[in-house]
């Protein structure tokens, strides 16, 4: 069993390379987001923490950190008890996360079997590629702003229409690149300080190349 963790900003590519690193080892993908949805959509009333946090989850405030970690570890033990790895796109997203995560993944799969993927964005080419970015209707599937993306006129998922967000402007890229900065990048600061070995890649090159840089490290 083999956890595989992306860490990068947005717009280096890191849920699509997780898809892809999913489908050759048989992983299950973990976006965060999209696991609250799940669990917001099968909750039962009488749990209140549950109820609480979908009401902020759908008044656009950020859920509570330390519930966001109970949910996916829950998650986690449920994958690794099926015998199942993961591949990790949208967590650990700050060191608190980090802290509580971490030990279990190295409990349920075992250090040797982590794998922490660094990819590696300027803040130009991260604005740059997110600035008119577009995300499907139906599933919200990103579309990043490459030229090879440019005549996509259907989700290539699951063919509905493409669409802007406001989200999306140079200035929000900007901050969220901060963000990225200031709170995610001290992860890999802590992963280093507990031995792991992270593997840095050039997420500026086509995504293909990005792919062939990361099997690379895997030896089947
Ligand atoms: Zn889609």
């Amino acid at each position: 069993m083999r956890l595989i963790i992306f860490i990068g900003p947005i717009g280096s590519g890191k849920g699509t390379q997780a898809e892809v690193v999913a489908k050759k080892f048989g992983l299950i993908h973990i976006e965060t987001s999209k696991l609250l949805e799940k669990k917001f959509k099968t909750a039962d009333p009488s749990d209140k923490k549950m109820v609480e946090q979908k009401a902020l989850w759908h008044a656009g405030i950020l859920n509570d950190p330390s519930w966001v970690t109970e949910v996916l570890l829950d998650e986690a033990k449920k994958i690794a008890g099926e015998g199942k790895g993961m591949a990790l796109s949208a967590s650990p997203r700050t060191l608190f996360e980090a802290e509580k995560e971490i030990p279990v993944f190295e409990e349920t799969y075992g250090r040797d079997n982590i794998f922490v993927f660094n990819i590696a964005l300027s803040e130009a080419e991260s604005i740059k590629r997110n600035s008119g970015r577009r995300i499907c209707e139906k599933n919200r599937h990103p579309i990043p702003n490459f030229p090879e993306f440019k005549d996509l006129k259907i989700c290539p998922e699951d063919g509905s229409k493409l669409i802007t967000r406001a989200l999306d402007n140079p200035e929000t890229i900007k901050i969220r690149y901060q963000e990225y900065l200031n709170r995610t990048e001290p992860i890999l600061n802590y992963l280093n300080g507990r031995g792991y070995n992270i593997l840095k890649i050039n997420g500026e090159q086509p995504i293909e190349k990005v792919s062939e840089d990361i099997l690379k490290n895997f030896n089947d």
